[in-house]
C-alpha cells in the first residue's frame, strides 16, 4: 500500500485512518481500530524527528551555500556551484555562508511538476489574455527573469474546534470542523495575498525532503517567528471555516473563534516560481502552473458606518415617497407631511436593521487586486487546461449542543417559514389587539366598527412593533434555534428543551403587587381601564 504523508495511519494496522467529526477522532476503514487527536500527533511528530535526523547526516553530502540578504532578511540555500546576485525578493546584497545545519529545513516537499520553460509559457499566456493590462505591459520585458523557488510553508491538516457567534449577538455556538490540507505561508518578504492566488496545491503528492530536490534549485529557509506563525494559521483557519459558518447563522457578520491544537502540522517546501521587480510582482504555481499576478496600483475600498447607512437609505425612501404623493396630485405641505411622518418611523426600523452590521465607523482600506489564471478558488476546483489538482472530500462543519448532559451533532434551523410566518402572525395580533378584541365583542360585526376608537393604541404600535420586531422577535429567532439531533443513519428529529417556566407561587405574588401595590397599581389600572375603553369605543358599543 502506498503511503502518503499527510495520511494519518491507525494504531493498531498501519492502514490510513478517516476522521469521525462527530466523535473527533480517527478511525481504521481496515479493522475499526480508533486513533485519537494526539496519537495522530505524535504520529507525524515521530516522522519529523527521523527525517530531522537523517538530513542532518546527509547534509554532509553536498556542497550547499547559505546567502542571507542584507535588506530583507530573506535567506535561501542552494548548490554551490550556483550563482544568485542580488537578493531574488528584494534586489539588495547577499551574505553567503557554507550550509551545513538543517535546522529550519522542512522534512517534507512538493516537487516541482512544471518545469521552468513552461511556467515562462504559462506566464507569457496570461500577458497575452490580459494585454489590456499595465500589469502585463511591465511583466512582459521580464519574463525571462522568472525563478523557480522551494517556498517555506506550514501544512495544517485535522480537526478544528469552533466558536462560532453572530456579530450582532445571539447565542455562541460550539462547532466541529476538519481542515483538510490548507498551507500557510512562512515567508515574511512575500505578498501573502499574491502566493493565494496562485493555490491550491495538492498536499497528496508530498514526498519526504530529499537533498537530490534542492539540486538546481533555491530553497528559501523559513523567517516568521513561531508566534507570528501561530497568529497566521488561526487566521487561515477562521478564514477557511468562515463561508460555511456563515451559510448555517446566515448572516455574513460572523464570528469564528478557531482551535487548531489538536490538527497536524508538517513544515513543506512548495515549489513557485517567482519574479519581483519593484512594482511588478507575479507568482506561478509550481505543481500546477496557475498564474497569480499582484496589481501595481492599489486600491481603495470605502466602508460606511452603519447609522449613515440606515439615514441614507431613509432619504431615498422618503424623497421617492414624496414625488409619488406631490406628482399624484397632493400638495407640496400635504406630502411633506405625510413623508415626514413616514421618515420617522422608517429611520427607527433602518436604524434598528442596520445596526448588526459589522463596520461601525468611516474607514477607508487599502490593497492590491490580485489577477489569477483561472477560476479556481483554494479548495481545490479543478482549473480547466491547468495541471488539476483533484478534488478533495471536505467535511462540513458539525454543530454541537449539549442534549441531556451530552454533546451531540445538532443541525440548527434559524429563520424557517414557520418561524416568521409565527412572528408575522403575532406582531399583526399586538398592532390590532384592540380591534380584535372588540370584534369579538360585537361578534364580528365589521359595519358597527369604530376604528378611530383604538387611534391612541395604533399611535403606539405602529412604530413600536416594527421595532420590537426586528431588533428582538429576529434576535430570539437567532439565540434560540430549532435543533434538530442528528442519528447515526443520518435521519433528523427536532429536539425541544423542557420547558423551565412554572406557574409558582412567585408568580402569583408579582401579579398581585403590580394590581395592588400603590403607586404601580396606579398606572396598571389605567392601562386597564383605556383599554377597555378603547376596546368598547372600537365596537361601537359606546358613541
Ligand atoms: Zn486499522
Ligand atoms: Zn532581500
Amino acid at each position: 500500500m502506498e503511503t502518503r504523508i499527510i495520511d494519518i495511519h491507525c494504531k493498531q494496522c498501519g492502514a490510513p485512518a478517516r476522521y469521525d467529526i462527530i466523535r473527533q477522532e480517527y478511525r481504521c476503514g481496515y479493522c475499526g481500530g480508533i486513533t485519537g487527536l494526539e496519537d495522530a500527533v505524535r504520529e507525524k511528530k515521530g516522522f519529523r524527528k527521523m527525517q530531522g535526523t537523517r538530513l542532518q547526516r546527509e547534509v554532509k553530502a553536498f556542497s550547499l551555500v547559505k546567502t542571507s540578504c542584507t535588506g530583507c532578511g530573506a535567506e535561501v540555500v542552494f548548490a554551490e556551484s550556483e550563482a544568485l546576485s542580488g537578493c531574488p525578493f528584494c534586489g539588495r546584497n547577499l551574505v553567503r555562508s557554507e550550509y551545513l545545519n538543517t535546522r529550519g529545513l522542512p522534512e517534507s516537499i512538493i516537487p516541482f511538476a512544471v518545469t521552468e520553460e513552461e511556467a515562462k509559457e504559462r506566464l507569457e499566456a496570461w500577458c497575452r489574455e490580459n494585454k489590456g493590462k499595465r500589469e502585463a505591459s511591465h511583466l512582459m520585458p521580464l519574463i525571462g527573469e522568472l525563478r523557480g523557488f522551494y517556498l517555506p510553508y506550514e501544512l495544517v491538516r485535522g480537526p478544528v474546534h469552533m466558536k462560532v457567534s453572530r456579530m450582532d449577538g445571539g447565542g455562541v455556538f460550539p462547532c466541529e470542523g476538519f481542515m483538510n490540507g490548507a498551507f500557510v505561508n512562512r515567508s515574511r518578504q512575500l505578498d501573502n495575498l499574491l502566493l493565494d492566488g496562485m493555490e491550491p496545491f495538492d498536499p497528496e503528492k508530498m514526498v519526504p525532503f530529499e537533498f537530490s530536490y534542492a539540486a538546481g534549485q533555491r530553497v528559501k529557509i523559513s523567517d516568521v517567528s513561531d508566534k507570528e506563525l501561530e497568529e497566521r494559521v488561526g487566521t487561515e483557519m477562521e478564514n477557511e471555516c468562515t463561508p460555511a459558518v456563515r451559510k448555517t447563522l446566515e448572516t455574513k457578520a460572523v464570528q469564528v473563534r478557531a482551535d487548531v491544537g489538536s490538527a497536524v502540522r508538517l513544515p513543506v517546501l512548495l515549489p513557485v516560481y517567482y519574479i519581483c521587480r519593484g512594482d511588478v510582482m507575479a507568482a506561478v504555481n509550481g505543481q500546477t502552473g496557475k498564474v497569480s499576478v499582484r496589481a501595481e496600483k492599489v486600491s481603495h475600498y470605502y466602508f460606511l458606518p452603519w447609522w449613515f447607512k440606515a439615514i441614507l437609505a431613509t432619504a431615498v425612501v422618503c424623497a421617492a415617497l414624496f414625488l409619488c404623493l406631490w406628482h399624484g396630485g397632493m400638495g407640496v405641505s400635504g406630502s411633506l407631511i405625510i413623508s415626514g411622518m413616514f421618515a420617522i418611523v422608517f429611520l427607527i426600523i433602518m436604524l434598528c436593521l442596520y445596526s448588526d452590521t459589522e463596520k461601525n465607523s468611516f474607514s477607508v482600506e487599502a490593497g492590491y487586486k490580485i489577477f489569477t489564471s483561472g477560476s479556481g478558488d483554494r479548495r481545490g476546483r479543478k482549473e480547466p487546461g491547468e495541471g488539476a489538482v483533484p478534488e478533495r472530500e471536505t467535511l462540513q462543519p458539525v454543530f454541537l449542543q449539549n442534549i441531556d448532559g451530552e454533546m451531540r451533532p445538532v443541525a440548527l434551523r434559524f429563520t424557517t417559514p414557520g418561524r416568521v410566518l409565527k412572528l408575522v402572525l403575532l406582531s399583526v395580533t399586538a398592532m390590532f389587539l384592540p380591534v380584535i378584541a372588540a370584534l369579538l365583542l360585537n361578534g364580528f360585526d365589521f359595519g358597527r366598527l369604530q376604528l378611530g376608537g383604538s387611534a391612541v393604541w395604533f399611535c403606539i404600535a405602529v412604530p413600536i412593533v416594527p421595532v420590537y420586531v426586528i431588533k428582538f422577535g429576529i434576535v430570539e429567532l437567532y439565540e434560540h434555534p430549532l435543533v434538530y439531533t442528528i442519528a447515526e443513519d443520518g435521519t433528523k428529529k427536532r429536539y425541544k428543551k423542557r420547558p423551565s417556566f412554572r406557574f409558582s407561587g412567585r408568580t402569583i405574588l408579582t401579579i398581585l403587587r403590580v394590581l395592588f401595590v400603590p403607586p404601580l397599581c396606579f398606572a396598571v389600572w389605567f392601562g386597564i381601564i383605556s383599554f377597555v375603553v378603547m376596546v368598547l369605543l372600537t365596537s361601537g358599543a359606546i358613541e
